[in-house]
């Protein structure tokens, strides 16, 4: 059996007033990631694990923050091109596992929501996508609430 496994990691900065997007549910806070795209920190690492797994780079490569075309984008759209890829390459998403590690506010009651949202993008079932969120006991810069961190691990098998 051909399987894949890709490990996927990534920061942003928080700032007052702007949107938080994480796994492309909008969260109300005060704070939200500073970005090129829509800053959903959780989504880039999911990207970023897909396409470790296939060792081709990562998003920053495929999806430049210096091209104009990208500003804002809806970091789901970056998912989809990135499933039509891993598709391509002749692999089906066995399952993805997602923490976030951020301060503030509190992420389980979207949790489910969030799953939901990748499932849709993603095409598979929603117990196959586990997202988590986890808090850094106030330590590092996601416990000062100057950033958010995600990883994700990914497995592909070979359709
Ligand atoms: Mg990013």
């Amino acid at each position: 059996m051909d399987i894949r496994i890709g490990h996927g990691f990534d920061v942003h900065a928080l700032a007052e007033g702007l949107r938080l997007v994480l796994c492309g549910v909008e969260i109300e806070h005060t704070k939200g990631c500073v970005a090129h795209s829509d800053g959903d920190v959780a989504i880039h690492a999911i990207c970023d694990s897909l396409l470790g797994a296939l060792a081709l780079g990562d998003i920053g490569k495929l999806f430049p923050d210096t091209d104009q075309q990208y500003k804002g984008i809806d970091s789901r759209k970056l998912l989809k091109h990135v499933v039509e890829i891993v598709t391509n390459n002749g692999y089906s998403i066995s399952n993805i596992d997602c923490t976030i590690a951020m301060q503030r506010p509190k992420l389980r009651p979207h949790i489910d929501t969030m799953r939901e949202r990748i499932a849709e993008v993603v095409g598979i079932d929603v117990d196959r996508i586990s997202v988590k969120a986890t808090t850094t006991e106030r330590l590092g810069f996601e416990g000062r609430e100057e950033g958010v961190s995600a990883t994700a691990v990914t497995l592909l098998i070979k359709a």
